[in-house]
């Protein structure tokens, strides 16, 4: 997600996770359900799953330096809230791992108030974490709770479902495009990329009507990608069903679209689900699974850059 792209010519963010990370400590304890690979990891409890995610904000690369202490706040919390929401958990409690340039009460007192609005409105407490010194990020550790059998995983989605997003596309990608052109983003744009709001309720609602789920950080086609590969399957999407933010219509119409489903921060859910829940789902259809492999639109595979990578060459 976001601007600052890293130019490198290493491994690309997942294979990185793959490679390095994927394999420690995976098989010692019969309590995990689920590790790395999904939204969120999913812990035993009962007839329940405890979710688990993180996520981390870093200044100048998912925020601006110059963005309002309220938004970074409320960023860092909904970002968690709408991983744990595509697993279809009920968030209940979260950890903050803040790390301030200065110890500024005017930024701190916004910041406190803004995390606790948007903590009271999803209703979720702060029950720990750990407070440093150096450059500014911020860091939530999200728990939420979901039925064991309930939890809707990327590698679930079946042959002939239906594909849904919850919203349109592009809007945040916007604001960082207007900012590095020197456009006015406009309101809609700013306010989607300072204060995002995902849904963070539905996730638990598609429980025994989804198969699988994803939120849509990295771009719609990245994340798509990864349900996909998790499940075995392919994508037949329409691009007119696909709602892109108008305020790309300054640029020729192919370049909007790209840029609107491959950019990401939109923290929308893409999801599946069989035809047969088709009524009792309200959200945009945007094609269905079909056999194979990758992302076809309009009868087309699609081969160019799917979305947001951290290490990605540039
Ligand atoms: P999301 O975009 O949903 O937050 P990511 O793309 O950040 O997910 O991560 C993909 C998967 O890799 C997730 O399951 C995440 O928990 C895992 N992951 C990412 N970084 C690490 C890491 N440093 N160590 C272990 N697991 C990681
Ligand atoms: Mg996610």
């Amino acid at each position: 997600m976001t601007h600052a792209k890293q130019k490198s010519d290493a491994v690309g963010e997942f294979d990185l996770i793959e490679r390095f990370f994927s394999h420690i400590g995976q098989t010692l304890s019969n309590d995990v359900m689920l590790g790395i690979g999904d939204d969120a990891a999913l812990v035993s409890c009962g007839h329940d799953s405890i979710v688990l995610t993180v996520d981390t904000l870093v200044s100048g690369v998912h925020f601006y330096p110059d963005d309002p202490p309220d938004s970074i706040a409320h960023k860092a919390l909904m970002v968690n809230l709408s991983d744990l929401s595509a697993m279809g958990a009920v968030p209940f409690a979260f950890l903050l791992s803040i790390t301030l340039p200065e110890s500024n009460e005017t930024w701190l007192a916004a910041f406190s108030k803004a995390l606790n609005t948007a903590a009271l409105r999803a209703q979720v407490s702060l029950i720990g974490g750990d407070t440093t010194h150096g450059p500014l990020s911020v860091s939530i550790t999200a728990l939420g709770r979901v039925k064991r059998d309930q939890a809707l995983k990327r590698s679930s989605a079946k042959l002939g479902d239906n594909i849904y997003i919850t919203g349109e596309l592009g809007l945040a990608a916007f604001y960082v495009y207007a900012r590095e052109h020197q456009l006015d983003p406009g309101e809609r744009a700013t306010q989607a990329y300072r204060f995002p709001n995902p849904p963070i309720q539905l996730g638990h609602q598609l429980c025994g009507l989804a198969h699988a789920a994803i939120d849509v950080s990295d771009g719609l086609l990245a994340d798509l990608s990864h349900i996909l590969t998790a499940s075995h399957v392919g994508a037949r999407l329409t691009r007119e069903s696909i709602p892109t933010a108008s305020e790309w219509t300054i640029l020729p119409s192919d370049d909007a679209f790209r840029r609107a489903v491959t950019s990401g921060d939109d923290y929308v859910l893409c999801f599946t689900a069989p035809k047969s829940a088709a009524a009792s789902i309200d959200a945009v259809l945007i094609g269905e699974i079909c056999e194979g492999e990758g992302i076809q639109i309009d009868g087309k595979c699609w081969t160019g850059n799917v979305g947001y990578d951290h290490f990605a060459s540039t």
